[in-house]
């Protein structure tokens, strides 16, 4: 593994806490709350995260949600994520949740943050930082998300902003206008999946009727010019995440990724794993991918970083902090 890729210190802004749960987890959870699962063995569960289109994969997404019942699981299973973060040397990540999953099946939202939470109040010190960002379900319609505000509105001390993601096509942002204004009223920051499976009109709509500070996803803007001026203009990250892109077909194999063309453009890109057991690729993995694949140097991946770092919704301090690591590392390996 490249050394420089291994050491960096690294930044996750967009990965879904569901889709970083390894094999052996998922079936720990099932049996534990008597959740029957149509796999049994580590390699049966490994042969289900292999799938052909975004539908599909929701549908397993949601598989793996139906064995987390408690705070407690939810404690677990960011714990394993955060172990394998401090092997992969990053040192800030911002985890996805969809409450909406869980108030369905009876549970509150408490438990999805506070269990989350738990995970990163144990961190010591100078240990992992970040938290949560719940996110409305889009295709479940803006009522539903509606209904997930006046929830979310009464625990803001417990999230760092609320995004909206899920199945993009035929829900694009300006559905969502009104939700996302009183969530804009109240300070909160909002990040949107937009432009991964759909066109480049999803992206003006997340970022004119819902008013995001971040892009997850973004790839289809160099579908338009004018939106690639105007992401450049504003500054708007864009949270690549290139082995999903590869798993759900929105580019055909990694040599094909768009990657090299964002960067050239002059657009603000950082790279992240987006539901990383499913898709066989960590952080750490995705970065030596793109590194084979689309011949992105150790200078790009730095710069992404800094990227990511700046576009976290880390404290000022902390942000500082990283921004510190980063400049320190670079003298020794660049
Ligand atoms: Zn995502």
């Amino acid at each position: 593994m490249s050394d420089f890729i291994r050491k960096i210190p690294k930044v996750e802004l967009h990965m879904h806490v569901e889709g970083s749960i390894m094999p052996a987890r998922l079936l720990h959870l099932a049996e534990k709350n008597k959740v029957k699962l149509p796999y049994q063995t580590v390699e049966e569960v490994e042969q289900a995260y292999q799938f052909n289109n975004l539908s599909e994969f929701l549908d397993l997404f949601i598989k793996t949600t139906e064995v987390i019942q408690s705070a407690e699981d939810f404690h677990i299973v960011t714990e394993d994520y955060l172990k394998l973060c401090h092997t992969e040397n990053i040192i800030h990540t911002e985890v996805f949740c969809d409450i909406r999953t869980y108030l369905d099946r009876g549970h509150s939202a408490e438990m999805v943050l506070e269990g989350i939470n738990a995970a990163f109040d144990a961190e010591p010190e100078d240990g992992i930082s970040g938290g949560v960002i719940p996110c409305f379900v889009r295709h479940l319609g803006p009522e539903i998300a509606y209904q997930d505000w006046q929830i979310l509105k009464n625990h803001q001390d417990k999230y760092l902003a609320i995004g909206l993601a899920a199945a993009e096509r035929g829900y694009p942002a300006s559905l969502f206008k009104t939700v996302f204004q009183e969530i804009h009223q109240s300070g909160i920051n909002t990040v949107a999946h937009a432009g991964e499976e759909a066109g480049p009109e999803y992206i003006w709509s997340a970022l004119k009727d819902a008013h995001v500070s971040r892009i997850d996803h973004g790839v289809t803007c160099l579908e338009d010019d004018e939106l690639v001026e105007y992401l450049i203009k504003h500054n708007i990250p864009l949270t690549v995440c290139p082995q999903s892109n590869v798993k759900l077909n929105v580019c055909g194999h990694m040599s094909q990724h768009p990657l090299q063309e964002l960067l050239k453009r002059g657009l603000n890109v950082s790279i992240h794993s987006d539901d990383p057991a499913h898709f066989g690729a960590f952080l750490t993995e995705n970065l030596m991918l793109i590194q084979a694949h689309c011949g992105i140097t150790d200078a790009q991946i730095y710069a992404m970083t800094v990227n990511a770092a700046k576009a976290s919704f880390a404290s000022d301090g902390r942000k500082a902090e990283m921004l510190q690591q980063l400049a320190d590392f670079v003298p020794e390996n660049c």
